[in-house]
């Protein structure tokens, strides 16, 4: 087999969403966009429920309808994005909690599914979704006669803690929702860091259930082992890969390893990336392709049948490191051509 083999430990998913649940007074949330963070949505929100998970966050409608196949009836399942055109059908029958964003959305959302559930959005200063606080102050009364499940906002800054604009957000947030008898959500994973005071009734972690940044003590989830198609010994002076980009400076055993940029391994991991052996650095050598790396593997003894890029040895942020970007985009970059074998 030549595929690279990505592991996803569904324990260690559980585990790291009840070490956050453990740093709060407040109920937990999870959020599982984009297919869980490209891990898996099928195989990850059931056991996010088992573990005690109740309210689920999607970015958008179409993905709540997939979620809910997969955690039937119960779960709330709340929409990010709101309820936008042609939406309707997919919120009712999925029953589905659309976060609006605006007057213009709770119009439609009450004119189309009239006492239909619904939460909140406001923008507390991130400027990106949610209503301003002219608009929730015009529209306020009229959407809390209608019961919504939940206020929220998003936090710009929260994994810099000491960024002043986590303290400004929290005093818009309060301002816009102190003394309203609705169930409030401001966290996120870095919210959960900054403390109590960012807590209120329920915490959306993303990122630190799937163990990446700002939850430093998370413990890995992701592990990606690449097979070894070929090796070589390149002499001094003879280049490898596209663009003659590498030249060897000594005599160097060059693996060939089976992934590349259509594995979401982008191209920008080329320079001073590394993979591992049983914890020894190989350095990349050369230009990402789009189905093979190639990798410096002078100071092993025998080259073995895998090399690994994260896993123990290197987190999902420290190879988002290599290639200037976050966890995040790591993970969610995480192709369709890894044979995906799941522990639990
Ligand atoms: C993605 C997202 C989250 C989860 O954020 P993490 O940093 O992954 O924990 C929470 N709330 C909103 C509005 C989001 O867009």
């Amino acid at each position: 087999m030549t595929t690279a083999t990505l592991s996803i430990d569904l324990n260690a998913i559980a585990a790291n969403w009840q070490a956050l649940n453990k740093m709060t007074g407040c109920d937990t949330g999870a959020v599982i966009k984009a297919n869980a963070y490209g891990l898996g949505v099928d195989r990850v929100a059931p056991v996010l429920a088992a573990q005690g998970a109740r309210k689920f966050f999607v970015a958008v409608a179409e993905e709540g309808v997939a979620l809910r196949r997969v955690l039937g009836p119960g779960p709330a399942i709340n929409v990010f994005a709101g309820h936008m055109p042609g939406d309707a059908d997919m919120i009712r029958s999925a029953a589905l909690t659309p976060m609006i964003n605006s007057v213009d959305q709770m119009i439609a959302h009450v004119e189309a599914l009239p006492g239909h559930r619904f939460g909140v959005q406001l923008n507390s200063g991130m400027n990106r979704l949610g209503m301003d606080p002219a608009e929730w102050a015009a529209l306020r009364d009229i959407a809390l006669a209608q019961n919504p499940t939940l206020i929220m906002s998003h936090l710009a800054c929260a994994d810099e803690p000491n960024h002043p604009m986590n303290a400004r957000q929290l005093k818009t947030f309060r301002e816009m929702t102190d003394g309203l008898n609705v169930p409030r959500s401001l966290a996120a994973t870095g919210g959960i860091m900054l403390g109590r005071d960012y807590h209120f009734d329920l915490t959306r972690p993303g990122i630190g259930v799937y163990g990446g940044l700002p939850f430093a003590d998370a413990m890995p989830v992701v592990t990606l082992d690449v097979p070894v198609i070929q090796v070589r010994e390149v002499a001094t002076g003879q280049t490898v890969g596209y663009g003659c980009a590498w030249t060897a400076p000594r005599p160097t055993m060059v693996a060939t390893i089976a992934a590349g940029y259509a594995d979401g391994l982008i191209r920008a991991l080329g320079n001073g990336a590394t993979f591992t052996h049983e914890g020894r650095k190989l350095p990349v050598v050369g230009r990402v392709s789009m189905d093979l790396i190639t990798v410096d593997v002078t100071s092993l003894t025998e080259v073995p049948e895998h090399l690994q890029l994260i896993g123990n040895y290197q987190s999902v942020d420290t190879v988002a490191g290599f290639a200037g970007t976050i966890g995040y985009e790591v993970l969610t970059a995480l192709g369709a051509r890894y044979d995906r074998v799941y522990v639990e």
